[in-house]
């Protein structure tokens, strides 16, 4: 059932509490990129779940992380800090910008917590990427056969695979859907699945996806009347409030790039070499965030792309405040999707405050919006 994306979004520690009570003897790692090896961690016989922050605001992480750090690495930071997270085994993450890894610094050091850093390659496209990375990802495995104590083969890598990718197809053939005039699911039901994939154990969600896709999805509207489509880009942005305030005016958001989105699961596994240079090679091909899009900028080619498949009228760019990497891109990205027919809002987000005072801005640029389609 669609309701059951929400139900674990908002239960996600209760949701993984009882999951320990019924698999005691399997491990959690939590993790805080969406270039975390999952299907690595699952052929590991654990459970890797994402950490995101809890919107609200707190006062425990200025001590360790200055306050031009991005609102939403220390809303993470401050997750564990407060012991939300004092279930996990262990604390993940790969080589990503510096704030979310003064998160991760900072939460190993005072939680004393098992930690495993994966240094994935920022330049990712030059040809030694992928050996690099492969290389990288063996180290990974050894730590985590020391940590579980078990080994990991073959077998175990490609249903560590089977596993991540059913998640992968499943949720891209819901957001084909989407493409439909009347679009059967909403971009606050959409964010909430792809969130709730990452905080959940993927062989249970996928019989939930395989549900929802044959018995609830056909014949379904999101939104009685036609609405503006929308394209959501921008950082991290799992802020369902702002989503929920974009769609209950005349909008409805039909596609997104960013990494609680389709970043996310974009694409699959090519079965083409041993699994580790299968897994190296999906996580190199992956669309890219601005930390490894460099020499050649192709997110924009790709947002640009998604824009035109989906068929939105307009774009709304939301990114964290403070946000370099993706302040970096936004002049490139705005002006190609400008060029290309596409009028773009620019905001800039602190999670852990309220969305109100957005509202007006995206009420006039939906008025836009909606005077450009009468001529
Ligand atoms: S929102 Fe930007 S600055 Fe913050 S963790 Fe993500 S990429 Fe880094």
């Amino acid at each position: 059932m669609i309701e059951s994306f929400k139900r674990i979004y908002d239960n996600r520690h209760e949701y993984i509490g009882k999951w320990k009570e019924k698999h005691p003897d399997r491990k959690i790692m939590g993790y805080m990129c969406t270039s975390m090896p999952e299907e690595i961690i699952y052929a590991a016989n654990a459970l890797p779940i994402r950490i995101l922050g809890g919107h609200e605001s707190q006062n425990v992480s200025q001590q360790h992380m200055m306050g031009t750090f991005c609102p939403f690495s220390r809303d993470v930071l401050a997750q564990g800090l407060l012991g939300k997270y004092d279930y996990l085994d262990a604390l993940g993450i790969t080589h990503t910008c510096q704030h979310i890894y003064q998160a991760y610094e900072s939460w190993v050091l005072h939680k004393n917590i098992k930690s495993f850093y994966i240094p994935t390659p920022n330049t990712s496209q030059t040809p030694h990427a992928l050996p690099y990375l492969r290389g990288q990802l063996k180290l990974f495995l050894e730590k985590l056969e020391d940590w579980t104590g078990r080994k990991i083969g073959e077998n175990d890598l490609r249903r560590g695979i089977e596993i991540v990718d059913t998640t992968r197809k499943l949720m891209k053939q819901i957001y084909e859907m989407r493409k439909s005039e009347s679009p059967p699911i909403s971009g606050l039901d959409s964010m909430l699945m792809v969130v709730a994939a990452q905080m959940s154990d993927k062989e249970e969600f996928n019989t939930i996806l395989e549900d929802v896709i044959k018995n609830e999805l056909p014949g379904r509207k999101a939104k009685a009347t036609p609405s503006s489509r929308l394209m959501l880009i921008g950082s991290e942005h799992d802020d369902v409030k702002f989503i929920e305030m974009v769609e209950n005016l005349d909008a409805i958001i039909v596609i997104d790039d960013h990494c609680t989105g389709s970043r996310y699961f974009w694409n699959t596994t090519e079965q083409n070499e041993d699994a580790l240079t299968d897994i190296a090679n999906r996580y190199i091909k992956k669309p890219p965030c601005p930390i490894k899009d460099f020499p050649v900028r192709k997110r924009t080619a790709h947002i640009v792309n998604l824009a035109n498949e989906w068929n939105v009228a307009g774009v709304i760019e939301i990114q964290q405040k403070f946000c370099d990497p993706h302040e970096l891109d936004r002049v490139a990205v705005s002006k190609a999707l400008e060029k290309a027919g596409f009028p773009i809002l620019n905001l800039e987000a602190d999670v852990t405050m309220p969305v109100g005072p957005f509202r007006i801005r995206v009420e006039a640029f939906l008025e836009i919006l909606s005077s450009e389609e009468l001529f």
